[in-house]
This record gives structure tokens, sequence and C-alpha cells, in this order.
């Protein structure tokens, strides 16, 4: 049996239905920004690979410091201990991170520090015995897979078959341009409620919803209501961090801090699960208290993982380099350059970019829905011609890693176009 007839003999892959789902593709090695199947093709891989991959895979200065630090410490319980690359990785994130936050507390995945930043507000409120039940949400929002991330996020195709067992939670529309003020009057009347605990987020770009983007200033506007209120803030920055956007953190465009930001994906240049939830000192100082069951009471495993803060440090080494700073610039570039002849096509829409994300929605007269057949044409198009993107619905965007060269991403744009040229008369619909 060659390798795909055994995975498919033994595995079960996420978010695919696998009666249906074209043959996983056989990756064996990642150069850079490339991927390269059994039989040698390559893969540009114009997503990150699901935005985790800035620096380009199997980045050798990484994969030498997670080797140093395997020899010296693979891991450790961190209750009643810490080490040395905790302590660095949380001092290096705290100098980078809103001034305003004072505490770093680790876990593993996207969902778990969103998991981790619900209950935290959720007893931060219980620690100083206020009533404080609901939570506030954008429309649209995908904050993960965990029941808590689901309950905060929008029930979706994503969370249908769960939503029984998932909290209730206020959604206030997501404050696209012209209707700002609309949902500005919906966060204020919900909030003077007085029951709020905290407003959950994804700043200035929702992921999973379809790449929808919204403004710096309304969002600054949204976080002074919340600060009006005494409504605890929670950034999910899992998908914007890293300077997606442009700067180290969306929120990183706005004037007021958020109280809780959560930070995955990227955070370990790609290489391992990992994620932090960081806090200000006024939300760790509500859980101190010589009563013990004040304390969060949350833990993983894998908490603090030394090669996972290994990774994260390593990540931040090379973004600190001026080949990082300009390689964000040229990006940048290279999308508003190719963004006028998206927009002039006819078989593109909504054409979009923010930082080094660039999207556009396919026209087409089926309805835009993540099961829509146009998605899996888009799918199937793009990795014969050797890119890999993942089009939610009819929604496709790129990404790629900081490394991506002028050339490959001009092969890029260009199969993007084939793509676009084609889809009258290759799929039809
Ligand atoms: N929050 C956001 C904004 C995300 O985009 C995602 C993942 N796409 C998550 C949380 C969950 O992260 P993970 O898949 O690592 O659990």
């Amino acid at each position: 049996m060659n390798l795909v007839e055994r995975d498919i003999e033994v595995n079960w892959h996420p978010y695919t239905q696998m009666k249906t789902a074209p043959l996983p593709i056989p990756i064996v090695k990642g150069q850079g920004t490339l991927l390269i199947d059994e039989n040698g093709k390559e893969y540009i891989d114009a997503i990150s690979s699901w935005w985790v991959n800035i620096h380009g895979h199997s980045h050798p200065y990484i994969a030498e410091k997670i080797f140093e630090q395997l020899n010296r410490l693979e891991h450790v319980i961190y209750a009643g201990f810490t080490h040395p690359s905790a302590v660095e990785l949380s001092e290096r994130l705290l100098k980078i991170l809103p001034e305003n936050q004072g505490k770093i507390f680790y876990s593993d995945n996207g969902s778990t520090a969103v998991e981790v930043a619900i209950k935290m507000s959720i007893q931060y409120w219980k620690n100083q015995s206020i009533t404080r039940n609901k939570f506030v949400a954008l429309k649209n929002a995908y904050h993960g897979d965990t029941f808590g991330a689901m309950s905060v996020g929008a029930r979706s195709v994503f969370s249908e078959p769960f939503i029984n067992y998932l909290f209730d939670v206020e959604y206030i529309n997501v404050p696209v341009k012209g209707s700002e003020n609309e949902t500005l009057n919906q966060l204020e009347a919900f909030l003077s409620k007085g029951n709020c605990s905290a407003f959950i987020f994804e700043p200035l770009m929702q992921g999973a919803a379809g790449i929808i983007i919204y403004e710096p200033e309304v969002l600054n506007k949204m976080l002074e209501i919340c600060k009006k209120y005494n409504v605890l803030t929670i950034a999910d920055e899992v998908a914007t961090g890293f300077y997606r956007t442009g700067k180290f953190l969306a929120t990183d465009h706005i004037i007021e801090n958020p109280d809780i930001i959560c930070l995955s994906k990227a955070l370990s240049g790609g290489t391992l699960p990992f994620a932090v939830t960081s806090v200000t000192n006024n939300i760790y100082e509500k859980f101190l208290s010589p009563d013990k069951s004040k304390m969060l009471l949350h833990g993983h495993s894998f908490a603090a993982n030394p090669v996972g803060c290994a990774a994260a440090l390593a990540s931040l080494d090379l973004i600190e380099k001026d080949e990082f700073s300009k390689n964000l610039v040229r990006i940048e570039n290279n999308h508003k350059r190719f963004l006028p002849r998206l927009i002039e096509h006819p078989a593109a829409e909504n054409c979009r970019m923010l930082g080094t994300i660039l999207a556009f929605d396919v026209v087409s007269s089926e309805e835009n829905s993540y099961y829509s057949s146009l998605r899996d044409s888009i799918w199937n198009y793009v990795i014969d011609k050797g890119v890999l993107l993942r089009p939610l619905g009819n929604t496709v965007y790129i990404l790629p890693p900081y490394c991506i060269t002028d050339d490959e991403m001009k092969k890029v744009y260009s199969v993007i176009m084939e793509l676009l040229d084609s889809i009258k008369g290759e799929f039809s619909n």
C-alpha cells in the first residue's frame, strides 16, 4: 500500500467529509514556501498552512533551536515548576504586547487560548462576587471548536450539530462600512443592562466567516464603550496576530487596549501546537487570595511546553530581523499592485486586502456557502496548478509565509487569474 492508501485505512482528517473528499496529498517535505509531495510535485503554500507558518517550512534556525531545547529539557510539569524558556518567552512577549498586559498564561492551540479567556472572564467576576453572566460577540464570529469557544462563536455550519449544548451569547452586527453606528448602538444598548462579563471579537478581520474586514476606528469606539460599562474585552488575535494585518496585533491599529489577548497559530512560527492568553495585572490580581478556590481553575499537561517556548523564541528572533519587516512591505505592495487587476475581472467581486491578507469572492449564481460545489472546483483547479489555497465557500484568500518570493507571488496571482478566466467555461454552474 502507498502512503495515501495507508492513510485512509487509519486516519480521520479534520473538516473533511471522508466519503467524498479527494484523497489527501502526501507531503513528504517542506522548504520555504513550498510543500513537496512524494512524487516531487511542488505546491506554493499561499495560506501558510492554516495561518500558522510565517517564516517558511522547515526553517533551519527554528529547527536548530527546537533541537537544542529537546536536548536540554523536553518537558516539565508547569504547576509547581518553571523553566528558562517560559520565563524568557513571557518577558519578550510582554515587551511587545500592549503596555496594559501583565501576565501570560500558556496552553496549546487557538481554541484553548479562547477557552482560557472565557473561563478567566467568568471567574474574574465570580471571584469578586459580582453577577455578570453574558458574553457579547460579533455575528459570524469564529473562535474555535471547543465548547466555550463554539458558544461565543456564531451559530453556523461549524457548530450546527452541537447547538443545543452551547451557552447563550448576545450577538451584535459586524461593524462593516456603513453599519458602524448601528453596531455601536447595539453594543451600548446591551451593555447598559449591566449583565455583561466580556466582549470577545476577532479584531479587524473575521477569518472563518469569509475574511470580513472592518475598520479600526469603530473597533476603538466599541472598546471605549466596553470600558465605560466596565466590561472585559477579549481580542482573539489567534489568526490576526503576528503581523497578518501589517502590525504585530490587529489591535495595534487602535488606541484602546484589550484586557485579554489570545495568540496561537503563528506563535511558534508554525512548528508546534502552542498558545498564550495574556491578561492585565488587574485581572490577574482578582485571582489572588488566601482562598485556594479563587485560583484560575484551568490547566493543560503541555502548558508552557519548553519545546513550544523554544520555537516561539526562535520565531521572535526571526521577526526581529530587518528582512522580516521588509518582507511585510514587499508582500503588501505586491498585493496592492495585483488588486486592481482582480477588481477589473468580471468573475471576482468584493476584492479586499488587509496587511498581507488578500481576499475576493468568485462570482457565482450559487449561494456562497461553506459547502458550495464551486469551492471544491476551485480547490481542485489550483491544487492541480501547484498552489495551495483553501477557499471558504466562494471566498478565496491568500496569506503567504512572509518569506514568499516575488516570483512565487507572481505564480499565485497568475493561477488566480487563470482560475477566474476559466470560471465560466469550466465550472459553468
Ligand atoms: N480563533 C480564531 C480567530 C481562529 O481563526 C481560530 C482557528 N482558525 C481559532 C480561534 C481556533 O484555533 P485552533 O484551530 O488552533 O484551535
